[in-house]
């Protein structure tokens, strides 16, 4: 931790863990029943709780959101010189799941009305990929920051290809579309609860699907693909990837408070919301009709013709006030990493709608635990940042 800061105020993080109080108490049982393993009845409570609060017919608990989805696309056959469809504007560990087994990511462009995979631009992908006689095996989508993609597009467009897809909600656990919840739509879902989620068991995840044979294939390959022998046997390769039943303990009480969680973002978003929708410069993560996001993190974008700049400022003001603030993700398309692979654009004749929200957003901390004062000093920073931009651009034009 950097000692620099000598400002006086605490530090606001973008999204700390919230703990409920009951932790210790499920912590504790998995102490005095011994139950220290990555496998115990915290697993199967938690598995069942959560497939039930989704509405999927199971689930199998993991050691991270990466492990579920790599399991997940693992079980679609997805293998060496395949492609699978991807979002560019993601975290990056919804693509390395792909590169692990020796694919490639065809990155898909966002759209406007949701920040989220442009049904547009998949179907162009989809349509060049037939044509071009090599289908993708998956297409995964996200629900970034909370909010809902276009899914009855998105699942209208892969299904007439014929393309199985895989839902990374890693952020939107809670969130709905028209009334379903996320991670429910695909063959697979997956939910992370790493420590900066809605909810978290400090680091783990889930994978969800109606299928319940697959799941079950999921765990063996998650303990290592032992096969059904007395000895040590082996046909084929396995992971390490299950949860440990002391952190699934975790993951039950924090499942106890998700709705409240959800309840919590979504009311940071509408005071922020509230204080700087007067502000003509700033614009908020839309929620598509008939979607309820979870509003993991509040995110806007700025308006401006120096957005950049306004966005510096903004980091660097956020920094002097020892808040945490982030850009948006930086779309996968433009990382070293994927240097040379295929990206599909909204639009052909505009520019990616993705690098756009790269270069002229921001998220907010947005934790469900932060105070009202605390709102407050980052609508502050906001405030003046905004209006000292507006001061400077009227200086220069006199
Ligand atoms: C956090 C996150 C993941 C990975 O989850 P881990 O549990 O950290 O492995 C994957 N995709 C997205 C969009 C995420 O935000």
């Amino acid at each position: 931790m950097s000692q620099q800061h000598t400002n006086e105020q605490t530090r606001i993080y973008l999204s700390p863990p919230h703990m409920s109080g009951n932790e210790q108490a499920y912590i504790d049982e998995a102490f005095r029943s011994n139950w220290i393993a990555p496998l115990g009845p915290h697993i199967n409570a938690f598995e069942q709780q959560l497939s039930s609060y989704v509405g999927s017919r199971g689930a199998a608990a993991v050691s991270s959101g990466t492990a579920a989805i790599h399991l997940a696309l693992q079980l679609l056959g997805v293998g060496e010189g395949d492609t699978v469809i991807c979002p560019s504007f993601t975290f990056v560990a919804t693509a390395g799941p792909i590169r692990y087994l020796g694919a490639e990511p065809i990155f898909v462009d966002s759209e406007p009305d949701t920040w989220n995979l442009s049904p547009a631009a998949l179907e162009r992908a989809l349509w060049q990929s037939a044509a071009a006689g090599k289908l993708p095996k998956a297409a995964v989508v996200v629900h970034l920051y909370g909010g809902m993609a276009k899914m009855a597009e998105i699942m209208d467009v892969c299904g007439r290809y014929g393309v199985p897809v895989v839902e990374d909600a890693a952020e939107s656990l809670g969130s709905s579309y028209r009334g379903r919840q996320s991670g429910t739509f695909g063959a697979f879902g997956i939910f992370s609860f790493n420590g900066n989620k809605i909810i978290t068991t400090s680091g783990g995840g889930m994978l969800i699907s109606d299928d319940v044979e697959a799941l079950e294939r999921a765990k063996f390959l998650a303990t290592q693909a032992r096969d059904a022998a007395v000895h040590y046997q082996h046909s084929v390769m396995g992971y390490n990837y299950r949860m440990s039943n002391v952190l699934a303990g975790i993951g039950r009480a924090q499942l106890e408070v998700l709705e409240q969680r959800v309840d919590a973002r979504r009311a940071i978003y509408r005071n922020y919301a509230e204080a700087l929708g007067k502000l003509e410069a700033i614009k908020f993560m839309p929620e598509l009709e008939g979607t309820r996001s979870n509003r993991w993190l509040t995110a806007m974008t700025v308006t401006d013709p120096h957005a950049e700049a306004v966005i510096g400022s903004l980091l660097e003001s956020f920094a002097e006030a020892n808040i945490e603030a982030r850009p948006l993700w930086k779309p996968l398309h433009l990382q070293p990493l994927f240097k040379g692979a295929a990206f599909y654009r909204h639009n052909e004749q505009t520019n990616s709608v993705c690098e756009e929200l790269f270069r002229t957003g921001i998220c907010l901390p947005s934790g469900s635990g932060m105070s009202k004062e605390e709102q407050e000093r980052v609508i502050g920073v906001i405030e003046d940042v905004v209006s000292g931009m507006r001061a400077k651009a009227s200086g220069a034009a006199s």
